[in-house]
């Protein structure tokens, strides 16, 4: 498959569950031997039209992917750099209430084994260690965000619950590259395996782009009813290694 044969791509790329395997928790992902340096040479070859669009912190991934600074989004377009190399810029985020995160303190000492993790204007509580709680802790978080939350909504992933910023998403982070050089004009394509990238998935398709849903969602259905483009993050890994030399080739 080469769906950037026929003209100038620009790539967006989601992080767990796409580029890397997912693991027990977010701090224990690894990268594998060689993505760092295939990222490197996708992005030389797209003129460097290729962005990491992830929940996690823009420094996470810079501390994942030693030594690029990839233009990247994080925490779901709450953060963006808008260059390789370029200054992180946090965009006006809506403040988590001393009330509310004391609120959900207690949720998550209520249901061990559901972990927090507070990334300063977002929070995600992961529940991989108890799945049963899943549905408990989502729909306790929605009721304190529907009262000690103005502004600010949950985004349902892979085992995860997160409270974000209503105004920021994958969809305006693609969005605000797709404004600038060197992706302006480019076709965008974005690779994503989470509901969390459904938002992207959206806004590419509007540009006349690609979606590439990676894997299946956990209980066996597809992102957005959508069949898979990729089975695995090792797959997309794989056509990352060969995406350069087909790009050169034009085919
Ligand atoms: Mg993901």
């Amino acid at each position: 498959m080469n769906p950037m044969a026929d003209c100038k791509c620009a790539l967006f790329l989601d992080v767990d569950g796409t580029l890397l395997d997912i693991a027990a928790t977010p701090s224990t992902v690894r990268v594998p031997p060689g993505l760092t340096r295939a990222l490197d040479n996708v992005a030389s070859s797209l003129d460097g039209a290729l962005a990491l669009i992830s929940g996690r912190l823009i420094e996470d991934l810079d501390r994942l992917f030693k030594p690029l600074h990839l233009p990247a989004a994080g925490l779901h377009g709450a953060e963006i750099r808008r260059s390789t190399g370029g200054r992180t810029e946090c965009l006006d985020c809506a403040p988590i209430a001393p009330a509310l995160r004391e609120a959900i303190n207690g949720l998550v000492e209520a249901h061990r084994g559901v972990q927090l993790e507070d990334k300063g204007h977002a929070l995600a509580l992961h529940y991989r260690a108890r799945p049963a709680a899943g549905p408990l802790i989502t729909h306790a978080l929605a009721q304190l965000v529907a009262h000690h939350g103005p502004g600010l909504s949950l985004l349902s992933g892979k085992m995860v619950v997160e409270l974000r910023d209503i105004r920021h998403s994958k969809a305006s982070a693609v969005s605000a590259f797709m404004a600038i050089q060197p992706f302006a004009g480019r076709r965008p394509i974005f690779l994503g395996d989470d509901r969390t990238d459904e938002d992207g998935f959206s806004v590419v398709e509007r540009g006349g782009g690609l979606a590439l849903p990676v894997g299946h969602r956990h209980g066996g259905h597809n992102i957005d009813g959508r069949e898979p483009a990729f089975a695995n993050p090792a797959e997309v890994r794989n056509w990352l290694d060969e995406l350069p030399g087909r790009l050169r080739a034009g085919f």
